[in-house]
């Protein structure tokens, strides 16, 4: 049995359980330290990352999590969840996890378009376009070594992007019923569970 782990401190985590429990995973609401103990994977919501990083911190989550991505422990972060997990992100008064080599920007396609939807080319998902749902989105600023690109915007800006057990979306998942993200991270979890990743 996988279990995947919810962060719920903040943001839009019942809509990922919802997703995760009809593909038939055992997922549930992480709030303390102690709930990571028998999970298989951690998904880290949209949100506002300046709450969740206060959170994270406040809840003594930050050194757990951190010392778990420094393991290879697969991590997904979505939107705000993205930016928890980078390296660097501007404006933030807390840490995030640097769980992945990524600069990202907080609110980086201004306010005229705050949210927008967009079809992505995504190969490692297959041929079909993953319909995006963006709603102020971080932009990728700066990509480091040993990051693959999942998927990109037109003008060339990252948009999804993996390292080891790390897998960051810009984007919104959660919001659309295409569930292809959703089963490629349980499939990340599954092969770290097994020991081949
Ligand atoms: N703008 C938010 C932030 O900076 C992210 C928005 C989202 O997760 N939908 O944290």
């Amino acid at each position: 049995m996988t279990h995947i782990g919810v962060l719920a401190l903040q943001g839009d985590f019942a809509e990922h359980i919802g997703i995760f429990q009809r593909l038939g995973i055992a997922a549930r609401e992480v709030r303390h330290p102690q709930e990571l103990a028998d999970l298989d994977g951690l998904v880290i919501p949209g949100g506002e990352s300046t709450t969740v990083t206060r959170l994270i911190s406040e809840f003594a989550l930050l050194e757990p999590l951190r010392e778990r991505a420094q393991d290879g422990f697969p991590l997904w972060g979505t939107c705000a969840g993205m930016i928890v997990l980078a390296q660097r992100a501007d404006e933030l008064a807390w840490p995030t996890l640097s769980a992945l080599a990524i600069t990202v920007r907080r609110n980086a396609f201004g306010r005229q378009v705050d949210s927008f939807e967009t079809d992505l080319t995504v190969p490692a998902l297959g041929q079909q376009p993953f319909h995006a749902v963006f709603i102020r989105a971080p932009i990728v600023e700066e990509v480091g070594d040993g990051v693959e690109v999942l998927a990109k915007l037109e003008d060339g800006k990252a948009v999804a992007v993996r390292q080891a057990n790390a897998l960051a979306t810009a984007f919104h998942p959660e919001l659309t019923e295409d569930h292809r993200f959703h089963r490629y991270f349980v499939d990340m979890v599954r092969a770290h569970k097994d020991g081949k990743a």
